[in-house]
């Protein structure tokens, strides 16, 4: 049975004391909460810290992180520190890493199996543009960023990734895809998976769906057979809004 993952990803938003609160609340609704799906936060890094210090059932998650393991890299944070103050997952391939720093299937590649080989689990993000979208290319994008970003990990690496499909035109744009369109994509990347590795892989892959993914729209996405769950910006600012959705299944 593959995992349902609600994570947030707070990106560049809250200062210590607001993020601490936030947490605060996250972790107080997921002990109510009516679902099984897993909850994982992913704070800015100078929260995590102090921000792991308060969560116990919520786990926790880095936007980031280096593809070297240590040494002169000025700026960067590696896996190993992450798992130092006890990070789990890391958030790779986001479309904001990817469109604003450059950030290439290549290097994701890199950083994806040193996260592995750190003991952090990637939340992989991949996803299309409009432009690409209405081009009719979507499929060979989602295909490239995926062959290339998972090249040569394990079968047994493969069962400590979750993959998330985020169109990057659904991205803080108050557009959401579809059920129809997640469950298209969704479908395509599991076949996609098992042609990569094999059907086991693909059928254990937790795949998220992000995109203006809120409480009102929630419900319709998971309900897909190949919506695994959510990975959720803007609504994982809210603990209420945050927890809805961890709700919806
Ligand atoms: C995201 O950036 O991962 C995301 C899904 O953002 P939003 O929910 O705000 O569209």
């Amino acid at each position: 049975m593959r995992k349902k993952i609600v994570a947030g990803n707070w990106k560049m938003n809250t200062l210590l004391k607001d993020g601490m609160e936030l947490a605060k609340a996250v972790e107080k609704l997921e002990k109510e909460k009516t679902s099984d799906a897993l909850v994982i936060i992913a704070p800015p890094f100078t929260h995590l810290s102090r921000v792991k210090e308060l969560i116990e059932g919520v786990k926790l998650a880095a936007q980031n992180c280096a593809s070297e393991e240590a040494g002169a890299f000025t700026g960067e944070v590696s896996p190993d520190m992450l798992r130092s103050v006890g990070v789990e997952y890391v958030i790779l391939g986001h479309s904001e890493r990817r469109a604003y720093y450059g950030e290439d299937d290549e290097l994701l590649n890199k950083k994806t199996k040193l996260a592995l080989a750190k003991d952090l689990r990637p939340i992989f993000c991949c996803g299309e543009v409009l432009e690409e979208r209405e081009a009719g290319k979507l499929f060979d994008v989602i295909k490239e960023q995926l062959s290339v970003g998972l090249k040569d990990l394990t079968r047994e690496e493969m069962a400590n990734v979750v993959i998330a499909y985020e169109p990057v035109w659904a991205i803080g744009t108050g557009v959401v895809a579809s059920p129809e369109q997640a469950q298209e994509m969704h479908k395509f990347i599991r076949d996609l998976l098992a042609g990569l590795f094999d059907k086991e892989v693909a059928d254990n892959m937790t795949i998220l769906y992000g995109g203006s993914c809120k409480p009102s729209n929630a419900a319709e996405l998971f309900a897909n057979p190949d919506v695994d769950g959510g990975l959720i910006g803007g609504a994982s600012l809210k603990a209420e809004d945050f927890l809805a959705i961890a709700n919806a299944y």
